[in-house]
């Protein structure tokens, strides 16, 4: 048995450097199947690098990547590692202001490409109960035929959220999610990605300490492009390199 057997997500020793500069270095990091693994760190400790790797957009000078227990990432190009089921949310919500919040959701299913064949290709009733279903889970129901561009900034993000679910991936990417969120939109998106943790793996990069203990998952800590610590976000605090590194800054 390797020690992949049984992840989600395996990156072991990935390093890439970018003119020079190594912005991740000798990086291991796991997540298995229906966990959730909350990432903080400095600005520039590799983050966002850290998901450019595993969605294919850069390629890592060394070290293996690993989904799904055997699958190479590193061979695949980005087209056919989101079609694995590999999804992944930006900073910035990217909807389609102009359609439906429903809409939005067909708009996201994996099957025709085009905006206007989407929209006319007949929705099975299986489809709409799904698309109802992760409509509830991003706490959207109520807005199912309101205008996405008539959402606020919180609901835009869980919108997006809910447009990746509607591919059905096993691995969600989901970077700093509450930047300029509302304290109550916050809690309900701790809620909501912790439902979604349930049957898929999350990786959740976010800076809002309040937001990460909310999560009550296991904490990785990065800093120059490597894990500075790992444990319960208690154990991560509390850390002496982790306070001195990020914490009291
Ligand atoms: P974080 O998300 O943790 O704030 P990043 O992964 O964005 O950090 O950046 C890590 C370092 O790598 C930064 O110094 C950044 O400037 C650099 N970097 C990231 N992507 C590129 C790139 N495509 N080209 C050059 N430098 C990059
Ligand atoms: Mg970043």
């Amino acid at each position: 048995m390797s020690d992949k057997t049984g992840t989600m997500l395996y990156l072991s020793g990935v390093s890439v450097s970018f003119d020079g500069f190594k912005a991740l270095n000798n990086l291991s990091i796991i997540v298995r199947p229906a966990e959730m693994l909350a990432i903080i760190g400095p600005n520039g400790a590799g983050k966002t690098t850290m998901m450019d790797i595993i969605t294919g957009k850069t390629r890592p000078d060394e070290g293996e990547v690993y989904f799904d227990d055997r699958t190479d990432l590193t061979k695949l190009d980005e087209a056919n590692i989101a079609n694995l089921g590999i999804g992944r949310k930006f900073q910035k919500p990217t909807v389609f202001e102009s359609h439906s919040v429903f809409d939005n959701l067909v708009l996201a299913l994996k099957k025709p490409r085009n905006v206007l064949s989407a929209l006319l290709y007949a929705q099975s009733d299986a489809d709409e109960a799904r698309l109802d279903e992760i409509l509830d889970t991003v706490r959207l129901s109520h807005r199912k035929n309101d205008l996405a561009a008539d959402l606020s900034h919180g609901q835009k993000q869980w919108l997006e959220i809910g447009m990746l679910l509607a591919q059905d991936p096993k691995l969600l990417l989901v970077d700093e999610p509450v930047a300029g969120m509302t304290d109550a939109e916050t809690e309900e998106t701790a809620k909501l990605l912790k439902e979604i943790a349930k049957t898929r793996s999350v990786v959740v990069v976010e800076h809002d300490m309040s937001f990460v203990r909310d999560l009550g998952t296991r904490v990785t800590c990065l800093a120059e492009g490597s894990v500075l610590a790992e444990g319960s976000l208690d154990q991560v605090s509390a850390n002496p390199i982790v306070i001195e590194r990020y914490l009291g800054r």
